[in-house]
Formats: structure tokens, C-alpha cells, sequence
């Protein structure tokens, strides 16, 4: 009667049945030897790493860790270096790890080891090691992250994505003793550009302010966020009040030096934003929400005081 081969019953694997299997599993698997070199290898595991088999056998897999301090990879040099007989067997439960391909290239992977007992060859014990891309579920979560932080139409950070943080700069300015400053910026008038150009003109607009907005940002750790409709937030670590004004005074003249000749928009100045801008130094505010408060009363301030202004 042939013997059962579930996984869950292989306890000693002669070396030709080994082989045998995992030219069958629907997985990248390698096997290599205490010694870290890679003993058998299947069509996938080789197509994950870039070459053929024949060039891949016998290579260390500590060699193919992509980041030198990785614990792992330190585990298995360790393991490689240590005497035979005092040595535990490796096992590793699916952790994320990232591999370097024969080109170069960097490849994500779960990657799985586990001892097993063999009978034939040299060594009788060998590490059975799965490798599971990780590279289009990576894709798809890098998607959806930046579908769940990213306004659609203008491409700045969204509101959820502004308000964590804001929360988290705000801690981090507390904690280090750094300004912070915010700006609320609001787009005037705005319902007559829709009522006389219509909304999807409008959209185009509210596009072009957005990139007008990014594209002043001072440095990468600036944030710029639609708030709203016709609204637009910024968060500025280490800026001081004087640079956060000079910055909102930048975007003022900038939106309003926007021409929309493919809108067929024709009136001068076309666009005017009013703005409130505000600076968190000294505790002055008890928490990140009173620090947006402060910011859009002031632009309420700049609002009543005749628009295409800014409030301090
Ligand atoms: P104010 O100077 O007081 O800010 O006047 P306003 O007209 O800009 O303010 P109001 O709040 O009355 O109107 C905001 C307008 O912004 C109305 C709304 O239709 C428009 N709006 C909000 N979101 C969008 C959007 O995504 N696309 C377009 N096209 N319009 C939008
Ligand atoms: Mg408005
Ligand atoms: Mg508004």
C-alpha cells in the first residue's frame, strides 16, 4: 500500500521523495542544508529569485536577505557557523521578509521554515522553506491605503487622512517643545464660479488650486489636505507664525495668478482665497480640535473682513 504523504506525517524524508514533492506544490519551496546552501529548489521558488535552478543550487540563502541586519538572516549565519551537535533546529513560523533577486531587484515574501529528519546523504536534518510573494498583495494594499488617505479630485491628503496627523504632529510638537502651525484656506465665492460655469468646471478648478497648493508646499514634511468642498487645510511642523504667513501669502498670490483659458473662464482676478492661520508655541492650545477651531474662526474673521485675505 503506498505510505500517505500529508505533510502532517512526514517525520523522515528520504532525499529522492523530498525532491519528488515539492516539484509538486503549488508553492515557491526551497530546501536547503544546515549549512545555509540551497540543496533543491522548485520552478517557483527559482522564477521568485530570479534564476535558473542549476545557477541557484548550492548558493548560501543567507546571501539572498536583502537587509544585512536582518534577524533572520543573522539566525541562519549563526545556525551556518555553529557547531553541529549543539545547534537547535530552526524553525520559523510565516514572517515578512525581504529577498534580494538575482538582478538586484527587491521581492517581499512570507517566508516559512521547517526542520525535517532525512535518512539519505550527509546531514540528517534539512529546512523545508516556503516562499510566498508578497508583491501583489502589497500592490493592492498600497492601493487601497492611498485610495483611504487620498482626496480623489484634487489628489491632496483627505480629511481622515488630515486629522490623524494633525494628531500626531500635534503630540510631537508638545513633546519636543516645536511650533506647529496650521492654515485654513477657503476658496471665495466659490458657489458663483459653479452657478456661472457649472460644477464640473468647477471641479477643474478646484483641481488646479489643489495642485497650485502642493506645488507651494515648502518642504516634504508639510501637509496639505482638501478639508472640504471648496476648503483646504495645512499642516506645517516647525513653522513658526511669520513663515506659516508668508507661506498662506505665497498660495494667495499664486491661486490668484491661476488663468483657466481652457475653462473659457474669462473674468480677472479669476479665483480669491481667504485664509486663518494659527500657531501652536507654548501650549497655547489644549488640543489639536482648538487649534483647528482657532484657525477657522479666523478665516471667518478674513471672510467678514472682505475676503481674499488672511487672518493671523
Ligand atoms: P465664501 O466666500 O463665503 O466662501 O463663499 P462660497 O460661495 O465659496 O461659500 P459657500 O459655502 O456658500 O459655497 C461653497 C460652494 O462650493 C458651494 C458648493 O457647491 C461648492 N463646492 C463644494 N464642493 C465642491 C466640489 O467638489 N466641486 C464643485 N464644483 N463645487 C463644490
Ligand atoms: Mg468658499
Ligand atoms: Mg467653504
Amino acid at each position: 500500500m503506498k505510505k500517505d504523504l500529508s505533510l502532517f506525517e512526514m517525520p523522515v524524508y528520504p532525499h529522492a521523495s523530498l525532491a519528488r514533492m515539492i516539484n509538486f506544490i503549488n508553492e515557491a519551496v526551497l530546501v536547503f542544508s544546515p549549512a545555509g546552501h540551497i540543496e533543491m529548489i522548485n520552478v517557483l521558488a527559482s522564477t521568485l529569485l530570479g534564476g535558473s535552478r542549476v545557477e541557484l543550487l548550492g548558493d548560501d540563502i543567507a546571501e539572498f536577505f536583502y537587509h544585512a541586519n536582518d534577524s533572520l538572516k543573522q539566525q541562519l549565519v549563526a545556525h551556518a557557523t555553529s557547531d553541529k551537535e549543539s545547534a537547535t533546529a530552526i524553525s520559523v513560523q510565516p514572517r515578512e521578509v525581504a529577498l534580494r533577486r538575482k538582478d538586484g531587484g527587491k521581492v517581499l515574501v512570507d517566508l516559512s521554515i521547517s526542520p525535517i529528519e532525512v535518512q539519505e546523504g550527509p546531514e540528517d536534518i534539512l529546512y523545508f522553506c516556503v516562499l510566498h510573494d508578497l508583491t501583489i498583495h502589497k500592490a493592492e494594499h498600497n492601493e487601497l491605503h492611498r485610495k483611504a488617505t487620498t482626496d480623489q479630485l484634487t489628489g491632496l491628503a483627505n480629511r481622515h487622512y488630515f486629522t490623524e496627523e494633525l494628531q500626531r504632529l500635534w503630540q510631537l510638537s508638545i513633546r519636543e517643545s516645536v511650533p506647529l502651525s496650521l492654515v485654513l484656506i477657503d476658496v471665495d465665492h466659490f458657489k458663483h464660479v459653479n452657478d456661472t460655469f457649472g460644477h464640473v468646471a468647477g471641479d477643474k478648478c478646484l483641481k488646479r488650486i489643489g495642485e497650485t497648493i502642493q506645488l507651494s508646499l515648502p518642504h516634504r514634511d508639510a501637509i496639505a489636505a482638501r478639508y472640504g468642498g471648496e476648503e483646504f487645510a495645512l499642516i506645517l511642523p516647525h513653522c513658526n507664525t511669520h513663515t506659516a504667513h508668508l507661506l498662506a501669502m505665497r498660495i494667495q498670490r499664486h491661486i490668484a495668478q491661476l488663468r483657466f483659458q481652457e475653462l473659457t473662464l474669462q473674468i480677472e482676478p479669476l479665483i480669491t482665497v481667504s485664509a486663518g492661520v494659527v500657531t501652536q508655541k507654548g501650549n497655547v492650545y489644549k488640543s489639536a480640535s482648538s487649534l483647528i477651531e482657532a484657525a477657522d474662526s479666523l478665516l471667518y474673521k478674513a471672510k467678514e473682513a472682505g475676503r481674499n485675505q488672511i487672518c493671523l
